[in-house]
């Protein structure tokens, strides 16, 4: 059954949220979002201009020095647990807003933000193990330790394929050191994350602690990325923004977490559980149309088990329910926007022309309901090589690249044939190969024998170009922190 979109949209364009209140921009400039799935106008935004982002950074700054300095850890702790509290409560809203907005099927959305309560229960208990330790330096006459201390004022920027999911996944570990927030939702997707501003007010923590600005990454993000005020930036998005944003944050050696892109392979030997290989292929190629950082887009098969794979993988894409996401039965929703459906015909082009070959498993001719939307059915490159740019680059969406090998050692050399090195699947049932696998895969994350699926309680962050730092686990929270030094003369 559809939503009433009445009764989900705000009438009003959506607000900032600064200094503890939800205001208009300076201007008044707003900018519209799209429904992927239609590619029709459902909202307007207000859009912060750098005016508006000193505004925020300057309310982050006074909540940092002032009221959220003096939470005890205790209270910090009980802080993210309200918030927990209020997000579960908001969680229904959000997910229908990242169904219109990202084009999410509900069920999948409702997945992605079930979980967030459960990101600032983990946080809001680890916070109490923050400690500093002691040193035996080689001069008696001196005591030594060190103090774990916040950064001051954090900046979030996000991408579009997990909005709320992400932006927890960031600010619980930001608050939880201690540290007050400017997030930076992306423009292609900000409507679940004024909701979640709403639950933010509602837990309440002092003002300032949180803000939240939309608008452009080019000119909203930036003013955040050169703020000499704002200590840190953590970053999710493709590797070309993350650079740019790395050259800008030199300017004022900011801190910064890089969460980029990723072209993980699946490595599947001739003793994997083809049918639970299969699996992953078919969830990481359809769960959010493919839009998902971790996801497995490079195929990497045994000669001996390649054809029975791609038989039991085809026979599946056949049949994945692509439609509209508000139906609770759509697997595969649209595209985020014209401009990610583009990239992806530009490079089923580019494949072509390499010598892959591109074969698509749906054929939307007359699907009068799709027509509008954004919607690319599961595609795979056969015949594809490890030094094609379709085996290389990260393409975002329901596209695999298969690449078949004889040897472990050709296994290896070809998962390890990337810029990327995010995750890494290995199915084997061979447990020294698979401990092996685990040493010789360059990347944040090795799976043996199920999905590249990250959880809250382990660190999550790329190897090479894939990104610098770490997500989720006590690794984020640590990351989002200062030592310092303390030498205390007992002569
Ligand atoms: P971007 O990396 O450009 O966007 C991510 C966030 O960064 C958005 O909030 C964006 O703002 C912001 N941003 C963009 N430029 C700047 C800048 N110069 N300074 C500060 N902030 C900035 O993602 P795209 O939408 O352009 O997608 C491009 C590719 O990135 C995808 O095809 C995919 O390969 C990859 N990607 C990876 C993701 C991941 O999970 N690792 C998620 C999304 C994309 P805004 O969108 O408002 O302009």
């Amino acid at each position: 059954m559809p939503f009433e979109l009445d009764t989900i949209l705000r009438k009003e364009p959506y607000p900032l949220l600064i200094d503890g209140k939800e205001v208009a921009s300076r201007e008044g400039r707003t900018f519209e979002t799209l429904n992927p799935a239609t590619g029709r106008v459902i909202a307007s935004v207000y859009e912060a201009d750098e005016g508006d982002v000193n505004a925020a950074v300057a309310a982050a700054r006074r909540a940092y020095e002032g009221p959220w300095s003096k939470f005890t850890p205790k209270e910090r702790s009980k802080a993210l647990l309200r918030l927990a509290t209020k997000l579960a409560e908001h969680s229904e809203l959000m997910a229908q807003l990242e169904v219109l907005d990202v084009g999410k099927p509900i069920a999948q959305s409702r997945a992605s933000i079930v979980g967030t309560p459960a990101t600032l229960e983990y946080y809001a208990s680890v916070l109490l193990t923050l400690a500093g330790e002691t040193i035996n330096v080689s001069d008696n006459s001196l005591i030594d330790f060190t103090l774990r201390e916040s950064l001051g004022v954090c900046g979030l920027i996000l991408p579009w394929n997990y909005p709320v999911s992400l932006a927890i996944l960031k600010l619980a570990p930001a608050l939880a050191a201690g540290n007050t927030v400017v997030i930076k939702p992306s423009e292609v997707t900000p409507l679940s994350s004024v909701e979640m501003g709403r639950a933010i007010l509602e837990a309440g923590f002092p003002a300032g602690v949180v803000n939240i600005v939309n608008g452009p990454g080019a000119t909203t993000g930036m003013a955040l990325v050169r703020h000499p005020d704002v200590a840190k930036i953590s970053f999710t998005g493709g590797t070309v923004t993350g650079q740019a944003i790395s050259r800008e944050a030199a300017t004022t050696v900011k801190r910064l977490t890089l969460e980029l892109g990723g072209k993980s392979p699946l490595v599947v030997f001739e003793d994997g559980d083809i049918a639970k290989a299969v699996g992953v292929a078919y969830a990481d190629i359809t769960r959010n149309t493919g839009q998902v950082c971790a996801a497995c887009t490079r195929l990497v098969l045994h000669e001996k088990v390649a054809d029975e794979f791609l038989e039991a993988l085809t026979a599946k894409l056949v049949k994945v329910k692509v439609g509209d996401p508000q139906d609770e039965g759509t697997e595969m929703g649209p595209i985020v926007n014209q401009r990610q459906m583009q990239r992806i015909s530009d490079y089923l082009a580019i494949g072509a022309e390499e010598g892959a070959r591109p074969q698509s498993y749906l054929d939307f001719s007359g699907r009068k309901e799709l027509e509008g939307g954004y919607f690319v059915p599961p595609i795979l490159f056969h015949d594809a090589e490890s030094g094609m740019r379709v085996a290389r680059e990260e393409i975002f969406g329901p596209v695999q690249t298969v690449l078949r090998f004889k040897t472990e050692e050709d296994a290896v050399r070809i998962a390890n044939d990337s810029p990327y090195g995010l995750a890494a699947v290995a199915m084997t049932r061979d447990a020294a190969r698979a401990m092996r696998m685990a040493r010789s895969v360059q990347a944040g994350s090795v799976c043996i024998n199920h999905g590249a699926k990250a959880a809250v309680d382990a660190p999550f962050g790329g190897y090479k170009q894939s990104g610098i730092g770490k997500e989720r686990g006590i690794a984020a929270m640590l990351d989002d922190t200062q030592i310092k030094n303390v030498r205390f003369s007992v002569a």
